[in-house]
C-alpha cells in the first residue's frame, strides 16, 4: 500500500520522533544564539544587552543528544580567573558525543569574560560586582545583573540540573570539594545528595543556608535549587596555573553524574565514604600587610593553631594568624598581598 506509506512517512518527518517512537517535543534545543537539533552540537552566545553599562556575548556550546532525555547545564568562570574549571568545561564540549548522548549539556565555560581578558579575580571589572550573588538577576541592572538575569532565562530555566564550577582563585590555594545544597525538599535533596556522591570528589561540604527565596537566590546553582531543579557545586584548581590532574577531575565529575542521570551507558561509582563538612569558618583580615602562610591546603588544624603571620612592608610582625576552630583547610591565602577583610583561609569544620 504505498499511498499509506508514504502518508506514514509524511507524519513521521513532519513530528520527528525520538527511539520509542514517541513525537519529539523537542526535536531541536536552543540556547541562545546556538539552536541544536537531535545529534548536533553548536556553538553560540547568550547576548547580555546593552544597559547602564557595557553589552557583552556569553559563549555558550549546546549538545543536543540524538536521544529524549534530562537537561544538564553545566556553567564555569563567573569568576573568570578560576582557569582550571573553565578548562574543564571547554574540554567537555568536544568530549560528549551527540550521537549516542540521551538528552542536552548546556556548557557554559566562562561567564565573567571581563574579568578573564582583564586578569582581575573575583568581580566583574565593569561593574566590580561577583558574578555569583546577583541572581536571578536585573534586566535594568549592571552588567553583572543583566548577565545573571540573561543566564537565568537562558540556562537555568530550561535545565532539569545544573552544575557550577569553580576554584581556587587567583589568591586562593585551595582543595578541590564540591558543595551540596539543603534545600528542605526531602525529594530533590535526595537527588542532589546523589549527583554531588556520583560527582565523586571525597570532600563535600553541606550548604544549609541558602536562601530559600527563588526571586533572592543570589547564588547561580541556588537558582536552580530554588527552582526545584536537583544541583550542585564543585571547585577545583588553585591560584592561577591549570592544573591537568583537577581538571581531569572536574571532567570525570560532569561525566560522571551525566552517567548517574542515564544520559550516557558509562558506569559510574558513587564516593562512599566523603569526608562532610558541615560548617565553613572564615579567618578574614584585620589589616593591611604581607601575608606568610605557614600552612598548605588540605592541611588539618587545632583550634589555635597557627596559619601564617602578617607583616607589614617592612617584615615587623603586625599579627599572629591562627586557627579558629578545628578542622580541615580548604583554602589558605596563596600570595603576600593582603588587603583589611581579604580571606586568609577557610577551615571545614567536619561532621562527626
Ligand atoms: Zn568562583
Amino acid at each position: 500500500m504505498p499511498k499509506t506509506f508514504f502518508a506514514m512517512t509524511v507524519l513521521v518527518i513532519a513530528s520527528a520522533t525520538v527511539s520509542g517512537g514517541q513525537p519529539d517535543g523537542r526535536a531541536s534545543f536552543t540556547v541562545g544564539t546556538a539552536t541544536a537539533s537531535r545529534g548536533q552540537l553548536v556553538r553560540g552566545v547568550v547576548k547580555v544587552p546593552a544597559g547602564v553599562d557595557a553589552g557583552y556575548d556569553i559563549p555558550v556550546a549546546v549538545v543536543h543528544g540524538a536521544k529524549a532525555g534530562p537537561v544538564l547545564a553545566v556553567v564555569a568562570g563567573s569568576h573568570g580567573t578560576e582557569y582550571t574549571s573553565i578548562i574543564a568545561v571547554e574540554q567537555l564540549i568536544d568530549a560528549v558525543n551527540p550521537a549516542t548522548l540521551s538528552g542536552t549539556l548546556i556548557l557554559v565555560p566562562l561567564v565573567n569574560t571581563a574579568s578573564y581578558e582583564q586578569l582581575v579575580p573575583h568581580v566583574n571589572p565593569v561593574d566590580g560586582k561577583s558574578m555569583n550573588r546577583f541572581y536571578p538577576g536585573n534586566p535594568n541592572g549592571t552588567q553583572t545583573e543583566r548577565a545573571s538575569y540573561a543566564l537565568t532565562k537562558a540556562v537555568v530555566e530550561p535545565c532539569d540540573h545544573l552544575i557550577d564550577l569553580h576554584g581556587g582563585d587567583l589568591d586562593e590555594n585551595l582543595r578541590p570539594y564540591s558543595y551540596w545544597t539543603v534545600t528542605g525538599n526531602q525529594k530533590q535533596d535526595e537527588a542532589s545528595r546523589a549527583m554531588v556522591l556520583a560527582f565523586g570528589l571525597d570532600h563535600i561540604i553541606i550548604s544549609a543556608d541558602r536562601p530559600k527565596d527563588p526571586a533572592a537566590s543570589r547564588f547561580l546553582e541556588n537558582t536552580a535549587s530554588t527552582r526545584g531543579k536537583p544541583s550542585i557545586t564543585a571547585e577545583a584548581g588553585r591560584s592561577g596555573p591549570v592544573d591537568p590532574a583537577e581538571t581531569a577531575m572536574l571532567v570525570r565529575g560532569v561525566k560522571n553524574v551525566m552517567a548517574h542521570l542515564k544520559m550516557t551507558a558509562d558506569a559510574v561509582t558513587p564516593v562512599e565514604r566523603p569526608i562532610w563538612i558541615e560548617r565553613v569558618v572564615t579567618i578574614a583580615a584585620e589589616q593591611n600587610g604581607m601575608f606568610h602562610a605557614a600552612v598548605d591546603r588540605d592541611a588539618r588544624v587545632t583550634k589555635g593553631a597557627k596559619i601564617g603571620v602578617v607583616t607589614d612592608y617592612l617584615n615587623k610582625p603586625l599579627q599572629q594568624i591562627t586557627a579558629n576552630d578545628e578542622g580541615i583547610i580548604l583554602f589558605v591565602r596563596a600570595v603576600p598581598t593582603l588587603k583589611k577583610g581579604d580571606t586568609i583561609a577557610n577551615i571545614g569544620v567536619v561532621k562527626r
